[in-house]
């Protein structure tokens, strides 16, 4: 007989990859083979073959499958756009790959990241359910359910709407100008692109969602009850599996994280303020040393990740996150000395998900990114809300208005800047809220039984996995 397999798609680059293999083994608890699809020729770094390696022996089930080699694309684009080219010259190999793999074993089920949108063509038509890994949140998956809809209302493009309102179902009105970076402009290629994936998420068989109901209950309602589909023919099917955190990653940077988490067991319990913005967020130099003069006059502990600065205002990430840079240099003079018995600040990185489970962690301003927000949830840990790019406003609004476990920080309109001032007096109400970090621990609480023995995200798995296991091409 036939061997049967499940075969994923991610996006480039290891934050997508990360995100598949960790679908892929909650697959493997239901003794099901999955085998991931990955690009060659763009976002590739050794560290990424080092992981592979690492899972292909720590899970014999899950089997890599590297598409043959594809230049990058040259042309003058967005990072983003540029990353949608290349999936897409992709898809003669995605092709050929799931009629050879079908030649051993039957595809039960085809399932891909939204980038890999083009993949679904070839899957489709060689009758193969196609699932999307909808990494996001509901909410962002409302807003993206949507955005033909809202594309539709205008003919501008959102980041020349300023002072305008978007209305999305399932959320709250978000600020045209705050809209994700690849639905901005809508002369971007990216935008088009984005535009196209939107257009096909309600063809997939089912979306499969990191997040949980009671998490972002509004949006969940709109995506069931079709709110954001109003030309789809029908809904798809939404299965939502998460909190879904990845395992903690070995890195290169092992003697600092060994020193933050030591640093880490001399502080009080709940007392430690930890300030951290994901995998490339960061600021320019005035706005650093705003952060660390807030820091300083709030007198809290606290321990902050701090990247190589960025040189315009406006910009809030970084593109190359492991240079070196020196940190004296991006503080106020003096800063760490000053405040070298209540504080430290790591550079580059440091291990997010055990910093925030350990007991001193009394606080987290994030800055929004879905798997931050999902680590601060499951850790049970009050947050302050400060997003900087990507779909992170929205997350902002399901964390302050729905969740209730995070408190906003105010923002310069124009730039997103934001004072001193404001960083000492929100670091205060966070540590100080009772009732924030009461209504964080009920959710921790909530998340935990979610994907629990009898939770709603391991039935909603164990339901699909079924579906999958009956179906025949
Ligand atoms: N992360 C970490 N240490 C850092 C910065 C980030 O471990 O110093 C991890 C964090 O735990 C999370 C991921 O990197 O799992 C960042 O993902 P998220 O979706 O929050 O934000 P992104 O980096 O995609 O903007």
């Amino acid at each position: 007989m036939q061997g049967e397999t499940i075969v994923l798609y991610p996006a480039p680059g290891i934050g997508h990859i990360i995100s598949m293999v960790e679908l892929a083994k909650l697959i493997h608890k239901h003794h099901f083979s999955t085998t991931i699809l990955l690009t060659t020729g763009f976002s590739d770094h050794p560290s990424i073959d080092a992981y592979i390696r690492r899972i292909s022996a720590a899970y014999p089930t899950i089997s890599f499958l590297r598409l043959p080699h594809v230049a990058a694309p040259t042309a003058a684009a967005s990072f983003l756009g540029k990353c949608f080219t290349f999936v897409k010259s992709n898809v003669t190999n995605v092709a050929t790959t799931l009629t050879q793999i079908s030649e051993s074993a039957t595809i039960k089920a085809f399932v891909i990241d939204l980038f890999c949108t083009s993949a679904m063509e070839p899957a489709s038509s060689l009758q193969i359910p196609v699932y999307y890994f909808f990494t996001s949140g509901a909410a962002v998956l409302a807003l993206c359910c949507y955005l033909p809809t809202l594309h539709r209302q205008t003919t501008l493009s959102f980041k020349d709407m300023v002072g305008a309102e978007l209305q999305v179902p399932g959320n709250a009105a978000l600020k045209a100008v705050n809209m994700p970076e690849p639905m901005l402009d809508r002369n971007d290629i990216a935008y088009c692109d984005m535009l196209d994936f939107c257009t096909h998420l309600p063809e997939a068989r089912g979306i499969i969602v990191n997040s949980f109901p009671q998490l972002e209950p509004a949006a969940v309602k709109a995506v069931a009850e079709g709110a954001c589909f109003p030309n789809a023919e029908r809904a798809p099917s939404v299965h939502y599996i998460g909190p879904l955190i990845a395992e903690p990653q070995q890195s290169d940077v092992a003697t600092e994280n060994k020193q933050c988490l030591s640093w880490l067991d001399e502080q009080p319990s709940k007392s430690v303020v930890f300030l951290c913005f994901g995998s490339r967020g960061s600021f320019s130099v005035s706005q650093m040393k705003e952060i660390a003069n807030g820091l300083e006059r709030s007198g809290l502990r606290f321990l902050w990740v701090v990247k190589r600065p960025t040189q315009d205002e406006r910009i809030k990430h970084v593109v190359d996150i492991t240079s070196e840079f020196d940190l004296a240099s991006v503080l106020p003079s003096g800063f760490i000395e000053r405040t070298k018995y209540r504080g430290l600040v790591v550079k580059l990185w440091a291990p997010q998900v055990e910093v925030l489970s350990h007991d001193s962690v009394g606080g987290f301003v994030s800055h929004c990114g879905w798997n931050s927000v999902l680590e601060g949830v499951i850790a049970g840990v009050p947050m302050i809300a400060w997003p900087l790019y990507a779909e992170q406003h929205v997350n902002r609004h399901v964390m302050v208005e729905q969740m209730k476990v995070a408190i906003a920080v105010e923002q310069n309109e124009e730039d997103g800047f934001v004072s001193g001032e404001e960083v000492e007096k929100r670091v205060r109400e966070l540590m100080e809220s009772q009732e924030i970090r009461e209504t964080s621990l009920k959710l921790k609480h909530l998340a935990l039984a979610a994907v629990g023995e009898f939770g709603s995200s391991t039935k909603a798995l164990a339901n699909l996995v079924q579906a999958w296991s009956g179906f025949s091409a």
